[in-house]
Parts: structure tokens; sequence; C-alpha cells
């Protein structure tokens, strides 16, 4: 039995999302991110992987990088979500994506897009509905940027690096 299945967002009210199709244990591998392996200089080459669209590149490592943006990634469907339950996974030049929490059977599964924090930030509205919400699509660590309610964990950091 499949751990997931296609249905409509409720995060992307145009979109599609991945569901948990039964109750999903903690660390379980649910899905292989795939794509096409190109290298770092094509990515430079390539007017696709422009930073100012929503891409579906992936570093593997500092020669290969993974464009996942194929129909036939049904991984690519997955949605951000300021309270992801899951989070993109990799070994050599493979990529999946794993359960960081228990998820119950009918829950959308998410993942945190890890966006860096720029002037851009604002073309990339986040509509997850979680409470912990910034408004933006932006990676956990760079969201006190943008709403005080995070810069606690951010005080925390760097007393830590001090
Ligand atoms: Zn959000």
């Amino acid at each position: 039995m499949p751990l997931y299945k296609i249905k409509k967002t409720n995060i992307d009210k145009k979109g599609l999302g991945l569901y948990a199709a039964q109750n999903i244990k903690k660390g379980t591998k649910i899905i292989n991110y795939i794509g096409k392996i190109i290298t770092k200089k094509q990515t430079e080459q390539s007017q696709k992987y422009d930073n100012a669209k929503p891409i579906y590149l992936f570093n593997l490592n500092n020669r290969y990088d993974l464009d996942g943006d194929y129909s036939f990634n049904t991984a690519r469907l997955i949605n951000h979500s300021c309270s992801n339950n899951c989070e993109y996974d990799g070994k050599g030049l493979k990529l999946w994506v794993t359960a960081i929490r228990d998820i119950k059977k009918g829950e959308e599964l998410t993942c945190d897009y890890g966006f860096s924090y720029d002037e851009d930030y604002k073309q990339f509205p986040c509509n997850c509905g979680s409470k912990n919400c910034c408004g933006y699509i932006v990676r956990a660590e760079s969201r006190w940027r943008i709403n005080k309610k995070f810069s606690l964990g951010y005080q925390k950091n760097i007393r830590i690096n001090k």
C-alpha cells in the first residue's frame, strides 16, 4: 500500500499536494525525490535556474545539482509549511523525503523549502496556515528577519556561537 496519495492541497488553493495514505512513523522514507542530475556548470549557464523563479533545484555536492522540475517527480508536489512534518534527506546522489515526526493518515505532507532570505522573499508568500507561519516561504533559520516572534531562537543561536 502506498504511503501517500495526490490530492488537492489546502495550502495552495490551485495546486496539488501529497497526503499520508496511512499512518506514517517518524523516520520513514516516504518518497524518492527524482529528477535530472546536472553539473554546477550547467546550473550556472542555464536561464532556467535564475534565482527569481521558484525552482526545484537541490545541491547534491560541490559538483552536482538535482533538478526535480519534471512531471515524473511526484515529490515535487509536496508543499512548503512553516510547521513541516517531513524533510528532504539525501546520500550520495540520491534524495528522498523523510517523516520528521509521526504523521497521521490524511495529513498533508510538507517540507521546509529552505529558501534563503533575500530581497526577493516577498515573491513567495506562504499560506500554510500553521501557528508558526511567518507569511513567506523562507527557511526556518531566517524567519526571525521577517517576524519578531521568531527572534528568540535566533538570539539563542548567537549566544551559542559566541
Ligand atoms: Zn507558512
